[in-house]
């Protein structure tokens, strides 16, 4: 899938792994980042999410503002709620970056 090609190295990692597994049902999907407003390539599966969180339910929704739906990495990753629950690496990245819901 060529999108992978764009993913930061570790979410594509997961997704690849979940391909292996065949357990994947990976869509590409293109969604309107609530927050900046801007188009994102990414990917969905029923296991998460690639390029931009859910937030609309579930676990991510402790990270959302009002009325959000979805919300693309760099926002996410500039989000304070966010920076303090998960620990950063050397790459500017968060190191956890599986986005199930
Ligand atoms: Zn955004």
């Amino acid at each position: 899938m060529a999108l992978l090609g764009d993913m930061p190295k570790n979410q594509r990692a997961y997704f690849v792994e979940e391909n292996r597994n065949g357990v994947s049902d990976i869509k590409s999907v293109k969604i309107i980042c609530s927050r900046c407003g801007k188009t994102v390539d990414g990917l969905q599966s029923k296991y998460g999410t690639g390029g931009f969180y859910r937030v609309s339910e579930g676990h991510w929704a402790k990270y959302a503002n009002l009325g959000e739906i979805e919300v693309c990495d760099s926002c996410m990753w500039a989000d304070p709620r966010y920076k303090a629950d998960y620990q950063w690496n050397d790459s500017g990245g968060p190191s956890v970056t599986l986005t199930v819901w």
